[in-house]
């Protein structure tokens, strides 16, 4: 999507990726087919590009520094360093005085341990890399082994969270661009069924000084990060005596499916605000279209009812091209605009 993004704005894009079925090889004008730590292929893409950016926050850090060290990187790999692992994250919203879910790092059984006699039953084990859709995430039950749940996320870097009593989930999706101009969009509400994003609206249904608390924080990320590009930050609503408060769950550093209904509601898609901002224009209004947008994600045989949607007056059907719909694969999606 970004490089259709940039095709319409006479931008060519090269895409480097590990995978030969990459579904971006299908829309991109050059590709290299290689491994992230492929040092040589590296260079040679560098060496054909002006820019580079990322759309996945699992690039190693260390290819991140030697591209940079050839072509500007945007956002920059302090960024995707901040951002790629849990515990780091966490640490940077600390320090910004931005609350998340209450959490402890876990490196062993023993912190394990300790850390859930601190936050109890439930609470979340989640490993500081690599997790994504629910995945390298483990409840921790009444009456479970905690060895046993500790193994069962391979014993490697975690947290543990509290559970946070949240009556909605929301993200903000925002730009940042080279000059330090900041553009976000409407607050969207998001709804998740097994770990996976099912449904977004915009606007979300919270009040608006706590959409503009939302957005307040999402632009202190994006500042103290220096950040160009695209980012996503997910959060928690809690209703309190004192209104609605706001805790950081995640922030993604690149364009994010809660930001999909932008493709079709918004006066800029964040595809292609996100290539403006990496290429160093003008960031685009982001203002929604319609009252209401809805994006609906089309989750493993899903999309085989694709015809359904076609014949469906006014749904903007979006598939990705992906040649397997396996259950829980995000095979495309549905965006609906409400007047
Ligand atoms: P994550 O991978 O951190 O985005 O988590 C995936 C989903 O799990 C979130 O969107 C929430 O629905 C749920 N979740 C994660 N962390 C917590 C938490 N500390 N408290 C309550 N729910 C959570």
């Amino acid at each position: 999507m970004l490089a259709c993004a940039g095709a319409r704005l006479g931008l060519k894009t090269h895409v480097f990726a590990p995978e030969a079925d990459s579904p971006a090889f299908d829309v991109c004008a050059a590709r290299t087919i290689a491994a992230y730590d492929d040092e040589q292929a590296l260079a040679a893409f560098a060496a054909a590009v002006d820019v580079v950016t990322y759309e996945f926050e699992n690039v190693p850090a260390r290819t991140a520094a030697l591209l940079a060290g050839l072509r500007p990187v945007r956002p920059s790999p302090a960024a995707l360093a901040a951002t790629q692992d849990r515990l780091v994250e966490k640490e940077l919203l600390a320090e910004l005085g931005i609350a998340t879910a209450p959490y402890m790092r876990v490196d062993d059984a023993g912190a394990m341990a300790r850390a859930v006699a601190q936050f109890g039953r439930p609470s979340i084990l989640k490993t500081r890399r690599f997790g994504y859709d629910g995945k390298g995430q483990a409840l921790v039950r009444e009456g479970a082994d905690l060895a046993v749940t500790f193994r069962s996320l391979g014993g490697g870097p975690a947290i543990l969270e509290a559970v946070v009593p949240f009556s909605r989930e929301v993200s903000v999706v925002a730009a940042r661009g080279i000059d330090g101009a900041f553009a976000a969009y409407d607050v969207c509400e998001n709804r998740h069924e097994n770990h996976i994003l099912k449904l977004t609206t915009a606007p979300a249904r919270i009040a608006p000084q706590t959409a503009e608390r939302a957005v307040g924080l999402a632009r202190r990320i994006a500042e103290a990060l220096d950040y160009v590009g695209v980012l996503a930050v997910e959060m928690f609503v809690v209703e309190t005596a004192a209104g609605e408060e706001l805790r950081v769950n995640e922030i993604a550093p690149r364009v994010h499916n809660s930001g999909h209904w932008t493709l079709d509601g918004a006066l800029t898609s964040q595809f292609e605000q996100h290539m403006r901002a990496v290429a160093g224009w003008p960031l685009g209004a982001t203002d929604r279209r319609g009252r209401e947008v809805e994006m609906e994600n089309l989750i493993g045989e899903e999309a085989l009812a694709y015809d359904a949607v076609l014949r469906e007056k006014g749904a903007c059907l979006h598939l990705y091209g992906k040649a397997q719909a396996r259950p829980g694969r995000k095979m495309g999606h549905v965006t609906r605009i409400r007047d």
